[in-house]
């Protein structure tokens, strides 16, 4: 038995093997700089990985199933995209009732007329539904109850205040 080996053991199967060993060797150092440079990459903690690569075979194996799934410029473009429509959607939405496209500072829907927004009483912006206190000119927004009859008595206060300045309380309920 031995003696096969010795007399298999040629110079060219020596050459063989010793080539298989190099590329198995270059392949394991790729594989550990793949994994420190796709961690870098992913924003991962490549350090820790290194170490977790330098295991042959399984190393590069346990972190192509546990690295980060997006890469850190995948990333940061996407978050930089989802603050866009974002933004796109704080300027742009639809009519609740009609779905009619409007944009951020439409006061009424141009198709169904619905009041989209409330105008502040003070300086006549147009508001949010949701704000509680007009950002331009800091006046309190009075609760969605109240609403219709502030706007009622303002409405009422500027025809007939012309006419006569008491009649701004006549109007009230
Ligand atoms: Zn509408
Ligand atoms: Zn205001």
């Amino acid at each position: 038995m031995m003696e096969l080996l010795t007399q298999l053991w040629t110079p060219e199967v020596k050459m063989a093997v010793m080539a298989v060993l190099a590329v198995l060797v270059i392949l394991y150092a790729l594989c550990i700089v793949w994994v420190v440079r796709d961690a870098y990459m992913r924003g991962a903690r490549w350090y820790l990985w290194a170490v977790v690569a330098i295991v042959p075979v399984l190393g590069p194996i346990v972190y192509s199933i546990m690295r980060p799934p997006l890469m850190q410029m995948d990333r940061n473009e996407q978050e930089l995209e989802i603050a866009l429509k974002q933004r796109q959607l704080m300027k742009y939405g639809e009519c609740g009732s009609c779905g009619y496209p409007v944009e951020a500072d439409y006061v009424l829907c141009p198709q169904c007329h619905t009041q989209l927004k409330n105008l502040c009483a003070r300086c006549d912006r147009a508001l949010d539904p949701a704000w509680t206190v007009c950002p331009f000119c800091a006046t309190p927004v009075a609760p969605a109850g109240e609403r219709r009859a502030v706007r009622r008595r303002a409405a009422a206060a500027a025809v007939e205040g012309a006419n006569n300045p008491r009649a701004e309380f006549a109007s009230e309920e």
